[in-house]
């Protein structure tokens, strides 16, 4: 059917505040963003469709960091540091943390945490750093100052239609909201319409975690059986493993997508409902399999199928840098680093995941400070899944791991940029990158 138009008549918008910094999205890179702004004396107002911080991390359900650790010449170490220990601290202090475990064919470390301690402890933060949240809103579009300077977001919210004026934003929304609406490009998938597949993520409780015992390496060869007996699954590489308390499971097996195999969008709001149906159905198909062949499963229940479903990729917004599979995989160095990335590519295709690791024993690439300008706004950073990395790169810097460092430079820049009265692509990038490490960043120039 051909799209057909209404016009809405004009109306005044209410200004909700004013703000020194406006981030826009409460993931891990809207959270190190925000806090490191804040933590600068700028004022900073946090935006958040939910009603809670951690975007994918807690909304689509994952409870495990992944990016955090590299493998550096056989040996794990934590690289990635700064605003991301003070939410591990507040998670260990909440006995919410795992110790990291061996993942991805016992190469990498990842570490789990609950849900529910990482909302809280991400509420606490931000009002330590004197974050001003504003839950519920909906970011939906922008009013300019010029063709490449943003005034003001517009935000639905249940008071109604607001605007929030700043003098500088960031986009950390994954899908790079903030961007699009500034006319800035942006590259889809991976050129040919295949965006990397998501995911609806379940947890499972009431297991005997002594019958299961390692469960998760007998699961694919119970698929594989199964599979020749006619069963099909929609992937390969089931990740299923225990909580803290191992009672509870979490897993990640599903795959979403359209009924002509392509993944589901994350900017398509029919796909996106039909994804979260078919996701859900997925995870009680796997979920009576996991029950009807995995010892130490017969009591057990889904305890919870994630808010929405988990989407890998959107929009990737052209940025002064595009971080490639390449530079990841050959270990690259930047003149400006602003921290570090030690996950391989992890490539969510139809049908399976693949994963591509570091050609080189460091184990890890340094991330420059140009993904995050986008190319044509003057005011705007964009740190997280939607910054400036190609199809392939963004398959491994996506993580959570580099999206904390990425949110912390740019709320840092974002802060500096102000202080200087210049645009964050102006700033000295040698005393963003001193500041930085006075606040615990590992820039990843001597290992
Ligand atoms: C199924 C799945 C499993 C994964 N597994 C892992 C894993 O095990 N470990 C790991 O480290 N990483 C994992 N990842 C990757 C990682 O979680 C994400 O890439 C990461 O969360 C991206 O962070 P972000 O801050 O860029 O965006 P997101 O986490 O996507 O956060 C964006 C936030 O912005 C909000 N938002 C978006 N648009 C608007 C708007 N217009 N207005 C207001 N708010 C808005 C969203 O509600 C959300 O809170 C997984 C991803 C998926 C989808």
């Amino acid at each position: 059917m051909a799209a057909s138009f209404l016009v809405e008549p004009e109306r005044k918008v209410e200004v909700l505040g004013e703000y020194d910094v406006v981030v826009v999205g409460g993931g891990p890179a809207g959270m190190t963003a925000a806090l490191a702004a804040g933590r600068a004396g700028k004022s900073v107002l946090l935006i958040e469709r939910y009603g809670f911080l951690g975007g994918a991390g807690t909304a689509a359900g994952l409870s495990t960091f992944c990016g955090l650790h590299a493998n550096v010449g056989g040996e794990h170490r934590q690289v990635v540091n700064g605003l991301c220990d003070d939410i591990l601290d507040r998670l260990q202090f909440m006995n919410g943390l795992n110790p990291p475990h061996l993942s991805v064919a016992q190469r990498i470390q990842a570490q789990a945490y609950d849900i529910s301690a990482y909302k809280i402890a991400g509420d606490q933060l931000m009002l330590e750093a004197n974050v001003t949240l504003l839950y519920h809103a909906f970011a939906v579009g922008v009013t300019k100052k010029s063709d490449d300077e943003i005034e003001s977001v517009i935000v639905e919210t249940k008071s109604g239609r607001r605007a929030v004026v700043g003098n500088m934003f960031i986009d950390c929304s994954g899908d790079g909201d903030l961007a699009a609406w500034m006319n800035c490009p942006f590259e889809v998938g991976d050129g040919a319409g295949n965006m990397l597949y998501p995911t609806t993520m379940f947890r499972i409780n009431s297991v005997d975690s002594e019958k299961a015992g390692r469960a998760w390496e007998i699961l694919p060869k119970l698929m594989d059986e199964a599979e020749q007996r006619g069963v099909r699954f929609p992937r390969k590489k089931p990740i299923l493993r225990p909580q803290r308390d191992p009672i509870e499971w979490r897993a990640n097996m599903t795959q979403v997508s359209n009924k002509d195999g392509t993944a589901v969008s994350g900017i398509d709001a029919w796909q996106l409902t039909s994804g979260e149906i078919e996701g859900r159905k997925q995870c009680w198909d796997f979920f009576k399999f996991i029950q009807e062949n995995l010892p130490g499963f017969e009591k057990s229940y889904i305890v919870e199928i994630a808010p929405q479903l988990g989407i890998r990729e959107t929009r990737r917004i052209l940025s002064r840098h595009m971080l490639s599979k390449e530079e990841i995989l050959g270990c690259v160095d930047f003149e400006d680093t602003i921290g570090v990335n030690g996950w391989p590519v992890e490539a969510h295709v139809s049908g399976d995941v693949i994963f591509l690791w570091q050609e080189k024993e460091r184990g890890f690439n340094q991330l420059p400070y140009r993904m995050l300008l986008p190319n044509r706004v003057s005011n705007l950073l964009s740190a997280g899944r939607c910054a400036g990395m190609t199809h392939e790169g963004q398959s491994s810097a996506r993580v959570t791991g580099s999206c904390f460092v990425m949110g912390q430079a740019a709320g840092t820049a974002a802060a500096m940029a102000l202080s200087a009265n210049m645009s964050p692509g102006e700033i000295n990038i040698s005393a963003l990158q001193e500041r930085l490490e006075a606040n615990g960043v590992y820039l990843g120039r001597s290992w």
